[in-house]
């Protein structure tokens, strides 16, 4: 850091993404991406879109909004476009949490949340899990903060049900509980047919995991019309061109095709079952993921020993140091091929250490 540096930031400690190697690496299932390309339609829309560049963007997103409003069922108005949806949980934490309204969500959850909350300068309480590393709903009623939950929760890969999420939201009626669903394409029921009914519910999904678009950063919030507006006020007092234009085109046509979508996260979920079955007569322990990774330990290797040796065989998993889960991996769910060479590369490392 430079001696220019505001005060402010001092003891900031960002946010460490999954690597992203420079190198070839054979098998990268570290960052919950996509196995699967996107359509060649969305790529075909990129192109056309490039050639008009030298222009702004639409800065209220209509087009895309329309298109997000219409597979969702929802109004126009209740959707805010972001930069990756992450963008989406800063403007959460910059305009409902302060020095009143502490931000709440569980211990084990998207690293991102305590980033967020430390540089938006607010305090925060972490809920501990329950023992089996599911999320207690009850822990939740009556918060006296703004909720931030990840369902499917992640690292775990553990859903709440929507009439859970519903019990957090009728239990509080002054605060707002933000659903982060960036994996709930993959099994989990969504939160977005409560946003018509619950005033303080924001529903914030992604087109980087199901939709194939990692690259490209986009995601939208979903909400009542008042919450939105709140949010677009900061989106417009920070970045008002904050989706460029091949990030819409791109959006759209990924929408206009969404069947190719959703078929690939069919064969995720296949890829799921057919890895947790092959993990488990190996004897590795897992939760019940209904996300595109799953959450492993071995009871005889450490966590930390089969990161490490996987690494060596060009094969990237995400290991996480917190004590509590220090013996699991958090493994994406990729190709059928992309899985058997992890259960090949297991099979060996299992051979070396057991
Ligand atoms: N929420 C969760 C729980 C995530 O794991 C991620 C991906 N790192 C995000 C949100 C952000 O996704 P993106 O910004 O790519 O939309």
């Amino acid at each position: 850091m430079s001696k220019f540096l505001s005060s402010k930031y001092a003891t900031l400690e960002p946010y460490t993404p999954g690597e992203q190697p420079k190198t070839r690496v054979l098998t990268k299932l570290n960052t919950n991406e996509s196995p699967f390309p996107p359509a060649p339609e969305v790529v075909e829309a990129v192109r056309e879109a490039a050639k008009v560049l030298q222009l702004y963007p639409d800065p209220d997103c209509t087009e895309l909004r329309k298109v997000i409003a219409k597979v969702y069922d929802v109004d126009p108005d209740m959707i805010l476009c972001n930069n990756g949806s992450d963008e989406g949980l800063y403007f959460a934490f910059l305009a409902y949490c302060d020095s009143s309204r502490p931000a709440v969500f569980p211990e084990i959850s998207y690293g991102f949340y305590p980033v967020f909350a430390n540089i938006t300068d607010v305090a925060y309480r972490e809920v501990p899990l329950k023992d089996d590393f599911s999320i207690d709903p009850e822990d939740y009623y009556d918060a006296e903060g703004t909720i931030f939950i990840a369902n499917p929760n992640a690292p775990t890969g553990i859903p709440l049900t929507r009439n859970q999420i519903e019990d957090i939201l009728r239990s509080n009626p002054g605060n707002i509980v933000v659903i982060d669903e960036a994996y709930v394409d993959f099994g989990t029921e969504s939160a977005v047919p409560l946003t018509s009914r619950y005033d303080n519910l924001l529903v914030i999904q992604t087109f980087s995991k199901s939709r194939s678009l990692a690259g490209m950063r986009l995601g939208y919030v979903i909400g009542n019309k008042d919450l939105i507006a709140d949010l677009n006020a900061l989106r417009f007092s920070t970045n008002p061109y904050n989706i460029d234009r091949l990030a819409m085109a791109a959006g759209i046509a990924s929408l206009e095709h969404d069947e190719i979508n959703r078929a690939h996260c069919r064969t995720v979920m296949e890829n799921r079952e057919y890895t947790v079955a092959e993990l488990a007569k190996r004897g590795f322990v897992m939760t019940n993921s209904t996300a595109n990774f799953i959450f492993v330990r071995h009871p005889e290797v450490s966590g930390e020993v089969i990161f490490h040796k996987l690494r060596e065989r060009g094969v990237i998993v995400r290991h996480f140091t917190k004590p509590k889960i220090a013996e699991y991996n958090r493994i994406t769910i990729g190709s059928r091929d992309q899985m058997d060479i992890l259960l090949r590369e297991l099979d060996e490392i299992l051979a070396e250490e057991l």
